[in-house]
């Protein structure tokens, strides 16, 4: 009676048993087959595969570009120095947007243009020279831009109501523009200064009348301006070590980004052209352009290139689009840093302190 009450479990434990060691033993299989798939994509790579994994998300502030839409010829007729001092004071992408708030500011009527004279403590409508007043004006936009992070709306707001409302915006709304907070802001000013009104709470909405939202761009920290519109670092600069066997396989002498073929690949500050290579190896179709004395930007894998040798490029200037041209597995901008032609991989610069990636 007891014997065969005991026997029953024991079989139940046998069965138990053969059930783990099956699915161990699945588990294992899976885990070999998946690391021989793994081995195979990345022994079958060339110089520059690039992994769906993104190496890291970059925590990267964007700035939303604007097309302006009904400017008066009063104020394009000063467009040549709007362009000048945009790109002098480093906001080219935004040249719409001071264009804008020329229009809400003077339509393009006084010399003044951008009444600018009270930023610096002047009069209004003091300075006569419409040049300087663009100069001026510009200056002043794009140090609120910087201030406040490549945020459009709340640069616009500080424009008209001074930095302090950059800091109003960190301290009462996680530093983000909205048009109440610039109303309480004004009451606040108005208050504190004894005035009957301080600014113009509406002054975004003014502006914006004039502009259409286009794309949200990536701001660079660094002195060079990022490649693409949208930055995904897919694999970084120096030594690759093998995935499984972690053997040193090769030096990679660039930073590599995600893209897709209907990216313009940018270039990364003002320089001439001096590469402009057609190949199907290697590099691919790549351009090569010469910032100054010992500084180099390389740009490979494209489908196109849209300049040629001695072509003198500006920061942000379309150099091609994007592609997987010569030695690459899938679209992506491989960018390098030089500081003379010809340098081997492994003295070549990580581009990413330029970049304000660091
Ligand atoms: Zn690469």
């Amino acid at each position: 009676m007891n014997s065969k009450l005991e026997k029953i479990p024991t079989v139940k434990l046998v069965k138990w048993k053969m059930k783990i060691y099956i699915a161990i033993f699945l588990l294992v299989i899976f885990l070999l087959f998946g690391m021989v798939i793994l081995f195979v994509i990345m022994s079958s790579t060339s110089d520059d595969m690039i992994g769906e994994h993104l190496v890291q998300e970059e925590n990267q502030a964007t700035t939303d570009i604007y097309i302006s839409s009904g400017i008066a010829p009063e104020v394009t007729r000063y467009e040549s120095y709007f362009k000048k001092y945009a790109k002098e004071y480093g906001v080219e992408e935004h040249t719409d947007v001071v264009m804008a708030m020329a229009m809400q500011e003077s339509g393009g009527r006084y010399l003044d243009v951008m009444q600018s004279s009270e930023s610096l403590g002047l009069a209004r409508n003091t300075l006569s020279d419409p040049e300087k007043s663009i100069d001026q004006g510009v200056k002043y936009f794009s140090d609120v831009l910087e201030q406040a992070g490549g945020d459009v709306e709340l640069a616009l707001q500080a424009y008209n109501m001074g930095h302090g409302f950059i800091d109003y915006a960190k301290k009462h709304n996680n530093g983000k523009y909205s048009k109440e907070l610039a109303i309480n802001f004004s009451d606040y000013m108005a208050r504190r200064m004894g005035w009957s009104r301080y600014g113009d709470p509406h002054y975004v909405e003014n502006v914006m009348r004039y502009l259409e939202q286009g794309e949200s761009i990536a701001v660079s920290k660094g002195d060079w301006s990022f490649p693409l519109r949208e930055i995904r670092v897919t694999s970084e600069f120096g030594e690759r070590t093998h995935p499984i066997t972690g053997e040193i396989n090769s030096f990679h002498g660039g930073l590599d980004f995600r893209c897709s073929p209907q990216d313009d690949i940018l270039a990364v500050a003002n320089g001439d052209v001096v590469e402009a290579i057609h190949s199907n190896v290697g590099y691919g179709n790549y351009v090569t352009v010469k910032h100054g004395e010992g500084e180099f930007s390389r740009y490979a894998h494209m489908t196109s290139l849209s300049v040629s040798v001695g072509n003198k490029v500006s920061q942000g200037q379309s150099l091609g689009k994007c592609g997987t041209t010569g030695s690459s597995t899938g679209n992506h901008l491989h960018l390098e840093q030089l500081t003379k032609l010809g340098q081997p991989h492994s003295e070549k610069v990580d581009p990413k302190k330029s970049l304000g990636l660091e």
